[in-house]
């Protein structure tokens, strides 16, 4: 028997996959080599444009447990430990999610479940062959090794990927061996933090606001009180002394002695754990040489990793791979997808990521030591009083600021884009646009004056799903989002006319075969 898809790797992106794959109608088994999800404490929330696209899915209500949509911070923001003021931007495109990577796993997980997905928890991918059919793959498990034959294996095995390693995939990139962050979940004196702000009055240093990593030019500092937990404190440093010493309070509290000058007087985290006490050093940027190889595909961390300097672009990027990928592999396993959609994902998604190493290692050279890198922040801080360089380096951190090739179709702004969410009164009531794209199929959203695109092209509901709708922002006037939520193509004419519904029509041959 041949199963759809094995995942290796049961991580957020492993099983977000899997969500995407069962509601395209595939039917993935997810092979998982731990017994029980980690307790390692790895992502402290998730930020940019993957907050949005999990309110698409009807994933950000779970996951922030408030009905509310996803608010964008239009406050403050950092970009190379200097402030980004998004105070400035009508419209700002940073959205955060503070949600331990422990539990959006296990909503995940619950998710992937719901939806009839089988995880095998304990079941380790050890090796793999392909032949024209299919993948056939040597399992270890806690009972008998066996194997599995697939027509697709997805790698969504982490950054030391077996998959990426089996498929001989070079990981090209860049290692930051200079650099030690250390960090821990700790209590910090009460009365230091003011109520107000949040923020942590360091005396003789002044004030850190909490999340906003502040450099000097001997290292980094950040205060991150995250609701609910203790707050994590970290320190970035650079050609420390390498020692096999167990990290401690001690060593972070002399860690900032030097890097703010001043003492901080951490005690232990309150409350139960698992609490960070960690010391990293060194740091990789990397993105695989390949996505995919032959039946083999990479996802998130086994295909691209980033020092923690690039603004927490991991989850982002990964879930949004995991995303891309779910709905063409389905179409292919159902034989209906269009040539070259297969393709697309290892070009739409590595340009995100090469994104990404541009937004990671101009961020590391804004943070690094020394006074000529103090002059080049000056420059850039001057840089930074303009709203128009506010907005692309937000968009950069966010991952906003991605467009697919759509065919070369590209009129309106919004093509090739992330949905915007919209307020729609259909004829069933009121409804935001992020709520009809849970089912993950194509969507066609008219609004245009006479409500007719689907007649005119004699589309049916199996095909696209139809919503015909009023509402009050001006443009556009009709969408056709791909099942990931992108602008597949848009109008702005109140009655589109022959030539856009001919590259409507081209747009639906293009991603649907319809
Ligand atoms: C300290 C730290 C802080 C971070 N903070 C942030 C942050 O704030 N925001 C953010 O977006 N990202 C953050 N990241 C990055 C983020 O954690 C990763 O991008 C994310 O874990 C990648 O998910 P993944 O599913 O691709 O891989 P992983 O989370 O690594 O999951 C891979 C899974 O595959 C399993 N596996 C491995 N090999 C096999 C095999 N051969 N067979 C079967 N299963 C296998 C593993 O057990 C694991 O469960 C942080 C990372 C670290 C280390």
């Amino acid at each position: 028997m041949i199963t759809d898809v094995v995942i290796a790797g049961g991580g957020p992106n492993g099983l977000m996959l899997a969500c995407e794959l069962s509601l395209a109608g595939a039917r993935p088994v997810v092979l998982e080599r731990l017994i029980e999800p980690s307790e390692e404490p790895k992502a402290n929330g998730l930020l940019g444009q993957v907050v949005k696209m999990l309110d698409h899915r009807g994933l950000h209500e779970r996951l922030s447990g408030s009905p509310q949509p996803p608010q964008p911070n239009s406050r403050y923001f950092m970009f190379g430990a200097m402030g980004l003021d998004l105070s400035l931007l009508q419209d700002s495109p940073v959205y955060a999610l503070p949600v331990p990577q422990r539990r959006i796993v296990q909503v995940l997980q619950e998710r992937a479940i719901e939806l009839g997905v089988e995880i095998r928890r304990g079941h380790e991918v050890v090796g793999l062959s392909q032949d024209d059919d299919a993948v056939t793959i040597d399992v270890a498990s806690p009972g008998e090794a066996y194997q599995l034959r697939a027509r697709y294996l997805i790698g969504a095995d982490g950054a030391h990927s077996t998959t990426r390693k089996l498929s001989g995939i070079k990981f090209p990139g860049i290692t930051y061996d200079r650099m030690t962050v250390r960090s821990a979940h700790a209590t910090v004196p009460a009365g230091w933090v003011d109520p107000a702000t949040g923020a942590l009055n360091v005396p003789g240093y002044g004030a850190v606001m909490p999340f906003m990593p502040h450099r000097t030019e001997r290292g980094g500092f950040s205060y991150a009180p995250m609701p609910g937990h203790p707050p994590l404190v970290s320190t970035t440093e650079w050609d420390q002394p390498t020692t096999d010493a167990p990290m401690s309070l001690e060593e972070l509290r002399a860690s900032i002695r030097r890097v703010l000058g001043v003492d901080v007087p951490l005690g232990p985290p309150d409350g139960q754990g698992p609490h960070a006490l960690r010391r990293l050093t060194g740091g990789n940027t990397r993105v695989a040489e390949r996505f995919a190889d032959g039946r083999v595909f990479l996802i998130g961390d086994a295909a691209h990793v980033y020092a923690a300097t690039g603004g927490g672009p991991g989850l982002n990027l990964g879930l949004q791979d995991a995303v891309n990928l779910g709905w063409k592999l389905a179409a292919e396993i159902r034989g209906s997808a269009p040539s070259g959609l297969l393709n697309s994902y290892e070009t739409e998604r590595r340009s995100a990521a090469q994104r990404m190493v541009l937004n990671a290692q101009a961020q590391a050279a804004l943070i690094a030591p020394g006074s000529d890198v103090t002059g080049l922040r000056e420059v850039f801080t001057e840089l930074l009083r303009d709203p128009d360089t506010v907005q692309r380096l937000a968009e950069l951190t966010a991952g906003a600021d991605v467009r697919y090739d759509m065919g070369g179709r590209e009129t309106h702004p919004l093509t090739g884009r992330f949905a915007p969410d919209m307020d729609l009164h259909t004829p069933t009531g009121p409804v935001r646009l992020a709520e009809l794209t849970r089912t993950a199929r194509p969507l066609l959203v008219d609004l245009t004056e006479e409500a007719s695109l689907a007649e005119s092209l004699a589309l049916r509901h199996d095909q696209v799903d139809i919503v015909t709708a009023r509402s009050q922002t001006p443009a556009p006037t009709a969408l056709l989002l791909r099942p990931d939520c992108y602008v597949a193509w848009a109008s702005a004419s109140p009655r589109p006319d022959p030539m856009e519904i001919e590259t409507l029509q081209a747009a639906l041959q293009q991603w649907f075969g319809i």
